[in-house]
């Protein structure tokens, strides 16, 4: 796989059109900035009486309800949040595309699993960038970038992979290197990394272990340093030097119980389950459920959310935290 830079892109294939950004959160405001800078016309389309408008405003941006918008441009990048982008799309985008539009997102999940049908008449494109929007426009005012990946569903002008390259080169993300991928590729692993690793399996495994150590009668605050606080410092090694040189930075006990002990808190079971999960992921099982429970107003979302802010963890992080913060500004 070769990542693609600046030297791959062409940015005329994006001077004379016109972007409407289509939200104006994380994603949004990062990737409308990053294009104004890079001299691109952007028009940010938000709701009836949205409170981004001031800000996209102070930042020089043009801004204009969604429906306008989207007349006014030639690609439409859609950037609020995924379980509302279907009714935006229905009611505001989708009336407004014209022929040869672009129509494209930073993540695959409605076009993969179907929630949003394009005519036949736009190109469908991906670009995504592989990091939160604030280190987006962090990484592009300091002359660099974040990784970013692109994908093409769909390309009725022909032009839709070069199109996709030039917007990746004026948010930024060719300084880093883009990879090509597919929309399925991106959603099911993009939803398998943060159920299995990133987001649950993390939570899971810190809970998990705080509460091992908690119910063994060690003080809670030694559990929290050690399941939770010092995880920081061992991702921040990990995302330097990889497993190896994480392991070159730690003890060689710790080492010694990594490699031995690991593997059994890891064990074939987890591994069935985290298959388990993937199938999910790839059969739609998961995003049926996800549709439905926020039709139904997400009424399990808000049960489990609400149980896990009364976890212990959660008393003794805040307070430790507050007290480290404090002895740092001492
Ligand atoms: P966000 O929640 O930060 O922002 C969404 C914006 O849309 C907000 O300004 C919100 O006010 C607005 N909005 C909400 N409902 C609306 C409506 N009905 N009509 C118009 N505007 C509405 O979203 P985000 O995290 O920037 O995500 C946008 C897209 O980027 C998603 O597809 C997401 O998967 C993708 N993405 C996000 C990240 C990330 O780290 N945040 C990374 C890569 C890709
Ligand atoms: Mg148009
Ligand atoms: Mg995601
Ligand atoms: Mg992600
Ligand atoms: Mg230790």
């Amino acid at each position: 796989m070769t990542p693609l830079y600046d030297e791959d892109a062409d940015p005329s294939f994006i001077e004379d059109k016109t972007v409407a950004v289509i939200g104006y959160g994380s994603q949004g405001e990062a990737q409308a900035r990053n294009l104004h800078d890079s001299g691109v016309d952007v028009v940010v389309g938000l709701r009836e009486g949205s409170s981004s408008r001031d800000d996209a405003r102070e930042h020089g941006l043009d801004v204009a309800k969604t429906p306008k918008a989207v007349k006014r441009a030639d690609v439409v990048q859609m950037l609020v949040p995924d379980t509302v982008q279907p009714a935006v799309y229905d009611e505001h985008v989708k009336p407004n595309l014209d022929e040869d539009d672009a129509l494209m997102f930073s993540h695959g999940f409605n076009i993969h699993y179907s929630q949003i049908r394009p005519p036949e008449y736009v190109d469908v494109l991906m670009v995504a960038p592989k990091s939160p929007g604030d280190l987006v426009r962090q990484t592009y005012e300091r002359g660099d970038g974040v990784p970013g990946l692109l994908a093409v569903e769909q390309d009725h002008t022909g032009d839709a992979r070069d199109l996709g390259l030039a917007y990746a080169h004026a948010i930024g993300c060719t300084r880093s290197g883009v990879i090509e991928t597919t929309f399925r590729e991106e959603t099911e692993t993009d939803l398998f990394g943060e159920q299995a690793i990133l987001c649950g399996g993390t939570s899971a495994l810190i809970k998990a272990s705080f509460e091992t150590l908690v119910d063994a009668g060690y003080s809670p605050e030694m559990a929290y340093f050690e399941c939770a606080n010092e995880l920081k410092l061992i991702v921040d090694l990990i995302f330097e030097g990889g497993l190896s040189g994480m392991r070159d930075n730690i003890s060689d006990t710790a080492e010694y119980g990594d490699l031995t002990r690991g593997p059994r808190v890891i064990d074939d079971d987890v591994r069935d389950n985290l298959d388990e999960v993937l199938e999910e992921v790839q059969n739609g099982e998961f995003a049926r459920e996800w549709i439905n429970e926020n039709q139904a107003g997400r009424p399990s979302y808000n049960q489990l959310k609400e149980r896990d802010e009364e976890h212990l963890i959660e008393d003794v992080g805040g307070e430790l935290r507050s007290l480290m913060t404090s002895v740092q500004e001492d």
